[in-house]
């Protein structure tokens, strides 16, 4: 017998017939003798609508009310789905956040979990009830209601299994796991069986959009075992563990995925003085302008001068151009360009700390299709580099395929 902490997302209860087909479910778990505690979200579109009526009154609208308004989402398909577990024999009890209690900080529409109470719900469980608890919110230490930002239900699974020390935190949402790449470019992307919080956290943040990224950082501190899996098709799922929770498994694959990000920009200054202070008087300027630098590159000049390039968000392009213009006649550099047409491509895994010669492969598969790389950075557990944007399609299928990712095909190995 287990504990399980499951959360639905709002496709999953968008209707009320996926409301009764999620009370099912619940049903199948609980009576294989497993513990329940359920998170949901609010009906699908339900939380844009309620933000859009505010809106309408005032378009700047944030803070306290907003957060009382959007968390009655949530309250509508707790006591949806308790009604419907009731309906089918089984003792249920819906809980708001401030019932719980989820105490939050009091940054509204943004706040932060800083303790759950667990007692009301080990009592309920105690007593075979299945609890329901709503996502996304929470209350402040003087019983403000909060919420935790978009996509924050699954931050408050995944928060509840680490109070309950749960089993398991199981993710039901419209895709089946996490894939070995975005399906829709390359037809052969695999779905993983496991990947650790770190590799998940790579690829979250470099665009394979599946959970909320606090959610995996949180489950990763509090080393809570957390599965991706569909709401509507039969499966395990995707798990994301720790390093030492993994199965050892026969093989184990160096690369676990291949990740791309489409919205970068480059920008270089050429010729600019070999001084110390020169990083600064470039990048100074653009953080200034709060923008995010990603990757930098320096590279060594000969005559006393230097280059440097660095990647920024390609909604950011424009301003960071203009201060590196500025900067660029201040220094009184040779050249100053930038490029809004490309990508970033990158391989992730942690099998790449045991093994050598993973760069070199990949740039070998690169070269192999001709395409030519701008930029390259690496860290532990992944290898990125910058192509011209025309090339992303073929270079994540060409690394997807030299890196062995796709599925195994028994048939054609007939
Ligand atoms: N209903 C909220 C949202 O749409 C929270 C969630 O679904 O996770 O952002
Ligand atoms: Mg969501």
């Amino acid at each position: 017998m287990a504990l399980l902490v499951q959360k639905y997302g709002g496709t999953s209860v968008g209707t009320i017939e996926r409301i009764e087909a999620v009370a099912e479910k619940i049903i199948g778990y609980k009576e294989q003798g497993n513990d329940m505690v359920v998170v949901v979200s609010a009906m699908s579109g339900e939380t844009n609508r309620l933000t859009d009526l505010a809106r309408q009154i005032n378009p700047k609208v944030r803070g306290r009310e907003l957060d009382v308004l959007l968390t009655t989402g949530e309250q509508v398909t707790i006591a949806l789905l308790a009604i419907a577990l009731e309906k089918r024999g089984f003792h249920a009890r819906s809980y708001t956040g401030g019932q719980v209690k989820i105490l939050t900080d009091n940054a509204h529409n943004k706040a932060r979990i800083l303790s759950i109470d667990a007692g009301n719900i080990d009592k309920d469980l105690k007593k075979g009830r299945i609890v329901v608890v709503a996502g996304f919110q929470g209350v402040d230490e003087h019983g403000n209601i909060t919420t935790l930002g978009r996509g924050g239900s699954d931050t408050t699974g995944v928060a509840l299994a680490a109070a309950l020390k749960a089993d398991e935190c199981q993710i039901f949402t419209d895709v089946d796991g996490v894939y070995t790449t975005d399906p829709r470019v390359v037809a052969e992307a695999r779905r993983l069986d496991q990947i650790t919080f770190e590799e998940m956290l790579e690829m979250a943040s470099l665009g394979s959009k599946v959970l909320q990224i606090r959610a995996v950082e949180f489950a990763g501190k509090y080393d809570v075992p957390l599965r991706v899996l569909s709401s509507f098709e039969e499966g395990q799922g995707t798990l994301i563990t720790s390093e030492s929770n993994e199965e050892d498994t026969v093989e184990q694959a160096v690369i676990s995925g291949i990740a791309f990000n489409r919205d970068e920009a480059q920008l270089t200054i050429n010729g600019v003085p070999d001084t110390p202070g020169v990083a600064f008087q470039i990048l100074g300027p653009i953080s200034d302008a709060n923008i995010e630098v990603d990757m930098i590159l320096q590279n060594i000049g000969g005559d006393g001068t230097t280059d440097f390039t660095f990647t920024v968000h390609r909604n950011d392009f424009e301003t960071a151009l203009t201060k590196l213009q500025e900067t660029s006649e201040k220094l009184g550099a040779r050249v100053c360009s930038g490029n809004n047409k490309i990508v970033k491509l990158s391989i992730v895994g942690v099998g790449m700390r045991s093994h050598a010669g993973i760069a070199s492969r990949m740039f070998e598969i690169l070269a192999k299709e001709g395409i030519n790389i701008l930029m390259i950075s690496t860290s532990e557990i992944k290898i990125s580099v910058v192509v011209d944007e025309k090339y992303l399609e073929l270079g994540v299928r060409a690394l997807h395929d030299g890196f062995d990712l796709a599925e195994y095909d028994e048939e054609a190995a007939e």
